[in-house]
């Protein structure tokens, strides 16, 4: 019996992206694979709506983060970081660890960025170097209002950057690189860009690059320079997850295809569909400001959540994904990204269903 994957990272393959994995291993310093690698780039500047540079690290999405902070940052710059859930606060720890101290600016989960309270912390928190944001909080389910929130950076600390992870927004929700005038965009193979987890990528403008050439933290597998000096030979320093490129390649043809508002417009829906579904069976929704990349569903007081998910796993074969940090086992959060389909969705919310509202199923 096929698995369902409903989970919002990794999500399932188009059957075309399986079929080039299993095509020969390329070497990476051919000319077939900087063909290859190349699409990639181009096809990834289409969906990020820019004209800047991209960069392609073997990475999970976390070192693309790890990534902008080792290149931006030297020791004793001031940063801040919205938090909207657990990937705002990774941003947090990440920081910490390289021995910076950020301001944090967290929302109570469930809530998008308060444009006013991140303004008031902007006026009060003057020469910071760079502000951290998600697009979408995959813990919390949440969209940010990126385009209001870098506006206001840029009105308040003209010399700060935007740093946006996208890792699971980029090719589900709108997203506006340029438009939007963020700095860095981060993102991950592994969700709405429809390939296996093992890529990492970073759009990175003038400002950041400046930014780069000054910074002072240490870095070596992860330096953007170097990643930089290689793009004109169509090639990484380092060697790639090959068979991850070539599945990205694909995945980005396929979203080429069907074009990129698209994609946007086929993820909203579903995810307008799935949210009117949870509420017809008397769940309440976790999000106030609702991601259209998955939905956080509430669970009743009385359900283990930990077990309810390990049911619908072992006997239904659907992978639904739980709550992180402090919702451990009170949400379930159902993807609808990337190739998950309306019949997928379907399908989990009937596991549900008949064990939450038997009188529903
Ligand atoms: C998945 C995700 C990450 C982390 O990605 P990994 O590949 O697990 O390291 C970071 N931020 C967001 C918003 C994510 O959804």
């Amino acid at each position: 019996m096929d698995h369902i994957l409903l989970t919002p990272g990794p999500t399932p393959l188009p059957p075309s992206v399986y079929k080039v994995m299993a095509e020969p291993l390329l070497h990476h310093r051919t000319s077939e694979f900087g063909a290859v690698f190349q699409r990639v780039i181009d096809d990834l500047k289409l969906v990020y709506r820019t004209k800047n540079e991209v960069l392609m690290m073997t990475a999970s999405g976390t070192g693309a983060m790890e990534s902008a902070v080792v290149n931006l940052l030297t020791p004793g710059d001031k940063t801040l970081v919205q938090e909207t859930g657990a990937f705002g606060e990774r941003f947090t720890k990440i920081l910490k660890a390289y021995g910076l101290s950020p301001v944090v600016v967290a929302e109570t989960w469930g809530h998008a960025a308060d444009l006013q309270k991140l303004r008031d912390a902007l006026k009060a928190n003057p020469g910071l170097k760079a502000v951290f944001f998600q697009h979408t909080d995959t813990s919390t389910g949440v969209v940010n209002d990126l385009k209001a929130l870098a506006a206001a950076v840029h009105e308040v600390q003209p010399d700060a950057l935007v740093v946006v992870d996208a890792i699971s927004g980029l090719a589900a929700e709108e997203l506006e690189t340029d438009l939007w005038n963020l700095d860095v965009v981060l993102t991950g193979s592994q969700k709405g860009l429809m390939a296996p987890p093992g890529l990492a990528f970073a759009a990175v403008n003038e400002r950041s690059w400046k930014a780069c050439d000054a910074a002072r933290l240490p870095r070596f597998h992860l330096d953007w320079r170097t990643i930089r000096k290689s793009l004109p030979k169509k090639e990484t320093p380092w060697t790639p997850a090959v068979t991850i490129v070539t599945a990205q390649a694909e995945s980005l043809r396929l979203i080429r295809e069907e074009g990129i508002e698209n994609v946007w417009k086929r993820t909203a829906e579903l995810a307008a569909y799935t949210r009117a579904e949870v509420q017809k069976l008397g769940l309440t929704l976790f999000a106030k400001d609702p991601a259209d990349i998955l939905t956080g569903v509430n669970l009743p007081p009385d359900v283990d959540g930990k077990k309810l998910i390990k049911d619908i796993r072992e006997q239904d074969h659907i992978s639904i994904a739980g709550g992180q940090l402090h919702l451990e086992g009170k949400i379930v959060r159902i993807a609808h990204m990337g190739y998950i389909k309306k019949a997928d969705v379907d399908a989990g919310l009937k596991a549900l269903a008949k064990r939450l509202a038997p009188t529903h199923a």
